[in-house]
C-alpha cells in the first residue's frame, strides 16, 4: 500500500480515533507524550515530536517515516538511527524522538502511551510469570531514542504482544489498531491498583499565591500529595520518569513563601506542605498536565521505587553533571557567606 493510499486506509483512520482517545486520558497521555504508529510495506506513519495525540481526529500529526531503513540503520548501530528526521518522507511535520523503537518492531500498529498504572508499577521488579501470563517483556531505563530500540530489540520474545518501559511507560503491538487498543486496555487494568487520593488546594493558598508568578493547582492528586507527609517526601526525591524532568524540572520541591526553588535547571512544580501545589503562572500546558500527573503516580508507587540517577536526570535537560556540581557548590558557598541563595 503506499503512503497516499494509508493515509486514505479505515485502519488509519482507526488509529486516530485511538489516538485522541488515549489522548484525553490522562491516566494514559499527559501533554504531548506516547505516541502511535501505523506501518504498511516498510513505510510507517509516526506522531510527529511535539504534537498531542489528542489532537489526532482535528490535525495532522503523523510524519511519513522509512521505518524499514530506519530498522536496518538501528540494527547496524549507524549514529543516523537517532536521528528520526533522516528517515522522513516527505517535508513537514518532524518524527518523534522515540521513532525508533516504532520502526524496530515489526508489527502494523505500535501504541506507546506513559500509563501511569504501568509506569509506577516499572519502578520495582516484575515477576517472570506475571510478565509471562500478559506476554510483556521488560527493559530497564534507557534514555528515549535508538539506545532504547535497541533494548526493546534484545528483550523482545516472538509471541510478546507488549514491553513494559522501567520509569518510563508501555509500548503494544497489534496486527489491527483494535488488537492493539484491547492489549493496551488489558495491561492497564492489570496494573491498576485503583483511585488515588483527591484534595482541594487550600483557600488562602490560592489568595497567597498571587503576583508571586506562580499558580495552585486546583482540586487533584497532585494537590492531596500537599497533605500526606510521606506522599509528599516520596514526590520530592530524585526524578522517576523522564517526561517529569523535561517539563518539571529534575525535583519537585517543597517550599514556603516567598517560593524558593532549588538552584540549578528550572523547577515547575512546588509544594506547600497541607496547603497544596503550584506551577509558575505562565507554565505550558504540557507542564500544567504533567503536575497533574504528579500524584496519579506517586499515590501508586511501590514501597521503593526506582528512580533516574542524577547523571540520567541532567542527561534528559542536556545539562553536564560537573555545571550542574559547580551550580550547587556556589548555592552553597553563598549560603554559608550569608549572602543571597
Ligand atoms: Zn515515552
Amino acid at each position: 500500500m503506499s503512503l497516499a493510499d494509508l493515509h486514505q486506509a479505515a485502519e488509519f483512520a482507526a488509529l486516530r480515533a485511538t489516538a485522541a482517545r488515549l489522548g484525553k486520558d490522562p491516566l494514559q497521555i499527559q501533554g504531548p507524550g506516547g505516541n502511535v504508529s501505523i506501518k504498511s510495506d516498510g513505510d510507517m506513519l509516526v506522531k510527529a515530536s511535539g504534537t498531542w495525540l489528542s489532537d489526532a481526529m482535528e490535525q495532522d500529526i503523523f510524519a511519513p517515516v522509512d521505518a524499514a531503513a530506519m530498522a536496518a540503520a538501528l540494527r547496524a548501530s549507524d549514529p543516523s538511527a537517532d536521528k528520526p528526521a533522516e528517515f522522513l518522507l516527505a517535508e513537514g511535520l518532524r518524527p518523534s524522538i522515540e521513532t525508533s523503537f516504532h520502526a524496530a518492531l515489526d508489527a502494523p500498529v505500535v501504541l506507546h502511551t506513559h500509563c501511569v498504572a504501568t509506569l509506577a508499577r516499572s519502578t520495582a521488579p516484575l515477576s517472570a510469570a506475571e510478565l509471562n501470563a500478559l506476554k510483556l517483556v521488560f527493559v530497564p531505563y534507557f534514555k528515549p531514542g535508538a539506545e532504547l530500540a535497541r533494548e526493546v530489540l534484545k528483550a523482545w520474545q516472538p509471541d510478546a504482544v507488549g514491553a513494559v518501559l522501567g520509569n518510563h511507560g508501555l509500548i503494544v503491538v497489534g496486527d489491527t489498531v483494535a488488537e492493539a487498543e484491547a492489549r493496551l486496555d488489558k495491561v492497564s487494568r492489570h496494573f491498576n491498583t485503583g483511585s488515588v487520593p483527591q484534595h482541594d488546594p487550600d483557600p488562602e493558598l490560592v489568595k497567597d499565591l498571587q503576583g508571586t508568578g506562580w499558580s495552585a493547582l486546583g482540586s487533584g492528586a497532585t494537590t492531596a500529595l500537599a497533605f500526606n507527609p510521606e506522599a509528599l517526601a516520596t514526590l520530592t526525591g530524585p526524578a522517576l520518569f523522564p517526561d517529569q524532568v523535561i517539563f518539571l524540572g529534575p525535583e519537585p520541591f517543597a517550599t514556603d513563601l516567598p517560593v524558593a526553588p532549588p538552584p540549578g535547571p528550572p523547577a515547575s512544580l512546588a509544594m506547600f506542605p497541607c496547603r497544596g501545589a503550584a506551577v509558575p503562572e505562565n507554565a505550558s500546558p504540557a507542564c500544567v498536565a504533567l503536575a497533574e500527573m504528579m500524584g496519579e503516580v506517586v499515590f501508586r508507587l511501590p514501597e521503593t521505587p526506582t528512580r533516574l540517577t542524577l547523571e540520567q536526570t541532567l542527561s534528559l535537560l542536556d545539562w553536564d553533571a560537573e555545571k550542574y556540581r559547580q551550580v550547587l557548590e556556589n548555592e552553597r558557598t553563598a549560603r554559608l557567606a550569608g549572602g543571597p541563595q
